[in-house]
């Protein structure tokens, strides 16, 4: 049902519809890391974050958090409302790891006493630089109102996140979201929520179940995301 190509990007292929506030977005196979300087895939990836984007879709709506979803068609592509998307990408945390260790010289696994919300600037070729709310208004990417709903809605995500990781025995260390404004001028989540772009830690074990498994070269990355679509499918159904 896609008919123009309109964006290839790292993991997805955006294509427009018949309906011109409708889009296809396909799932890739690809898994990219460091700005796409490390670049792998394995079979049945697309299909995996397709599945685990329409099950945290389909737990968001039931919650109340507008979102760009409309309806899984198959495997690998869902149609979504079309938005122009905030040009910020929007970080919560709930344990040190990653970039924020590393820029404090922290080791990771260390809880924070609050959640934490963070902007970065999406630029390949600036490397994606962190951004305070400042910046963005002064810059002219979201306006302050639009900052403040980011932060509410990731806040509010982050929270139904982790009950739904929870129970599925599984740590919700970190994660990053996009949102982007539709025809109506009603600022939604946007993009995919997925182990490409988040951090899940075996809640026993501390095992790593996402992308990270990737970037460090452990190993099972298929495995892990087929482990993590199954828990929390089993937690869904509770
Ligand atoms: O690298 P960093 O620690 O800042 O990443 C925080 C979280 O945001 C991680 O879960 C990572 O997978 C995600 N992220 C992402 N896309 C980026 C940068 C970070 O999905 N471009």
């Amino acid at each position: 049902m896609g008919q123009e190509l309109l964006y290839e990007g790292k993991a997805k292929k955006i294509f427009s519809t018949a309906d011109s506030n409708v889009l296809l977005m396909e799932f890739k196979d690809s898994l990219t890391a460091f700005n796409a300087q490390k670049k792998g895939q394995f079979a049945g990836k697309g299909a995996l974050n397709c599945k685990i984007s329409t099950l945290i879709f389909k737990l968001l709506n039931k919650n109340a958090i507008a979102n760009h979803w409309l309806k899984t068609e198959d495997e690998n592509h869902m149609t979504v409302q079309k938005t122009k998307i905030i040009p910020l990408e929007v970080v919560v945390r709930n344990v040190l790891a990653g970039s924020l260790a590393k820029k404090l010289g922290r080791t990771d696994g260390e809880v924070l006493k609050q959640p934490i919300v963070e902007f970065y600037y999406k630029d390949d070729a600036l490397n994606d630089p962190f951004v305070n709310d400042d910046h963005a208004v002064a810059m002219g990417w979201a306006t302050e109102g639009q900052l403040d709903l980011m932060k509410l809605e990731a806040l509010k995500i982050n929270q139904i996140l982790i009950t739904l990781f929870s129970a599925a025995r599984l740590k919700l260390v970190d994660f990053k979201i996009e949102f982007g404004v539709n025809s109506a001028g009603q600022l939604i989540l946007s993009d995919e929520i997925s182990p490409d772009c988040m951090r899940l830690w075996d809640m026993d074990t501390n095992k790593k179940m996402d992308k990270d498994r990737f970037r460090q070269d452990l190993g099972a990355v298929d495995e892990a995301y087929q482990e993590v679509f199954e828990r929390i499918s089993k937690g869904a159904a509770l």
